[in-house]
């Protein structure tokens, strides 16, 4: 079962982590075969197949949500974001003018190339479109997980600052961090440990006896790092990430949910019912009429007996569903059947609980651990719900989001790579090695210049063409296009093609570099310790 949720519903049956274990491989494992399409943070990041990742990981196709952007970047609008959990509502904010924020995490591994530049620039994009931004060094991560040393780390990480603020991220308006050096982080990591488990990490990371723990230490820091931007206040949150990360993702937006005081669900009668038993009850609610009953009100023994005179074709469930939908109907006896909504007592604190009650308007039946009402809607309870949890101190949180890019492919064909330095362009490449690598590159072209004018080339399955459309064009859609099509129209030859699109990259690398030396002084100014005392 996957999750395929945009909102943050408070549903209790949603809020148990059930990942398709299977599919995900463990660390460096082999599990997967040709065909699997495995979501490892911490393998390789490549994808076969990107349906899959909606058919089996239920991630949402960016499309679907594209017509609700305002000013969509050029990376949503030629498709290279792909995906999304939950963005929606981050869209909603920014045509209404609310509150959201944008957050995303870079391991300082080695120097940042044109894969991480994608990352930058969402970041950024959502900055200027008004959100609270946030950019982090993973740190821990990087020390934990991948065995890199304080010296290293410290070192690499400047460099990834200095390309943010080069692109153009406004650190006076957004805020940068080092795990490592971020107590509320911590705290709130810790926090967020106490709502997982170890199996739930084993199940989804693959993780067994032999994981160390600052690795699982490093999970808890990043659903911090996810759920950081709401400290102060709840907000809709992006995540720009690669498809990689979305473990990580899914499992932050259940501990979001998990740290909530209070679940909001609907409900018919004072007991429970499952998804398909509710489904039924639901069903039978619409269509009866307390009428043929012979009462003023539908009541749950009245709903047994049409159950009984039902075919299990009308009834449209299993028939386990049918005989304890119906157990439970005939133990409510005359208790009236109505639609109601339904409070959870998840993590509230007694005060809480009280404080809820009282600020219940109309009528409401109190239990022990939830409390039923019949004058609000679900939108209207799951609002007073957050109201009163962060009057109480609780968190509030709204489920993050997360928006998906496509990784780019390697220079010299197959997955880019950063142990292999012809593979992909790191920001920091002398410009002339830029050059010569785009020169370099494979391509979609034809074996002959004769076949290519006649049959066009194949600028789908062309790294060259990448670089076009995820960073030469830059804004200019007319200009992606038009190499595009003169390329599969055999207009457009591949000599001249990649001899024009190393000149942009080498001017792209200059321009970047000088950028860099100016943020130099930026960066030294900035509140964020580049030196590591630890060792
Ligand atoms: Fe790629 Fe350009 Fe050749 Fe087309 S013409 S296949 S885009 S290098």
């Amino acid at each position: 079962m996957i999750r395929d949720d945009t909102d943050d519903t408070n549903d209790p049956d949603d809020s148990s982590t059930a990942f398709d274990t299977q599919t995900v491989l463990p660390d460096g494992g082999t599990a997967a075969g040709e065909d699997d399409v495995a979501l490892d943070p911490w393998g390789s990041a490549t994808v076969s197949d990107y349906r899959k990742l909606f058919e089996e990981f239920g991630i949402e196709e960016f499309d679907g949500v594209l017509p609700e952007v305002p000013n969509p970047h050029y990376l949503m609008r030629r498709g290279v974001i792909f995906g999304n959990r939950g963005y929606r509502r981050v869209a909603e904010a920014m045509q209404n003018d609310e509150p959201f924020a944008a957050l995303s995490g870079f391991m300082p591994t080695g120097e940042p190339h044109i894969g991480h530049k994608l990352v930058f620039d969402e970041l950024i994009w959502h900055q200027q479109q008004g959100g609270d931004t946030y950019g982090l060094i993973a740190d821990l991560e990087a020390h934990s997980a991948r065995g890199l040393s304080w010296e290293e780390i410290d070192e690499h990480s400047r460099d990834y600052l200095l390309s943010l603020l080069a692109l153009g991220f406004d650190a006076e308006e957004g805020t940068l961090y080092r795990q490592s050096e971020n107590r509320e982080l911590q705290d709130l990591s810790f926090e967020l440990g106490s709502k997982a488990n170890f199996s739930e990490f084993q199940s989804i990371y693959g993780f067994d006896g032999e994981t160390n723990v600052s690795h699982v230490q490093s999970v808890v820091t990043q659903m911090a790092d996810i759920l950081y931007p709401q400290l102060d206040e709840p907000k809709p949150t992006v995540i720009p990430v690669g498809p990689d990360q979305d473990p990580h993702v899914r499992l932050a937006r259940d501990l979001a949910v998990r740290m909530r005081f209070f679940g909001v669900t609907e409900a018919y009668a004072s007991f429970e019912l499952n998804e398909d038993e509710q489904k039924l009850v639901a069903e039978l609610y619409r269509t009866l009429d307390s009428a043929d009953f012979d009462d003023d009100s539908l009541r749950c023994v009245h709903v047994a007996q049409a159950i009984d005179g039902m075919t299990p074709d009308e009834l449209d469930v299993d028939a386990e569903t049918v005989s304890s939908a119906k157990a439970k109907l005939d133990e409510a006896g005359m208790e009236p059947l109505r639609p109601r909504v339904r409070f959870l007592d998840r993590n509230a604190t007694n005060e809480a609980f009280d404080a809820l009650i009282d600020a219940i308007d109309g009528e409401k039946r109190v239990f022990d651990e939830h409390i039923d009402v019949f004058d609000y809607s679900r939108e209207e309870a799951e609002e007073l719900a957050r109201e009163v949890e962060m009057e109480n101190d609780g968190y509030g949180f709204i489920m993050p989001s997360s928006i998906y890019h496509r990784f780019m492919t390697g220079l010299t064909g197959g997955k880019m790579s950063s142990s292999v330095p012809a593979s992909h362009i790191s920001l920091m490449d002398d410009p002339q090695d830029g050059y010569d690598k785009v020169k370099s590159a494979t391509t979609g072209g034809r074996e002959t210049a004769d076949l290519q004018r006649e049959k066009g080339g194949k600028a789908d399955e062309c790294p060259v063409y990448e670089l076009y459309a995820y960073l030469l064009s830059g804004d200019d859609d007319e200009f992606a296009t038009e190499v595009y099509e003169e390329c599969v129209g055999g207009e457009r030859l591949c000599g001249g093609c990649k001899e024009q699109a190393a000149e942009l990259m080498k001017e792209f690398l200059e321009e970047h570099q000088e950028k860099r030396e100016e943020a130099e002084e930026l960066l030294d100014e900035l509140d964020i310790q580049l030196e590591s005392s630890r060792r």
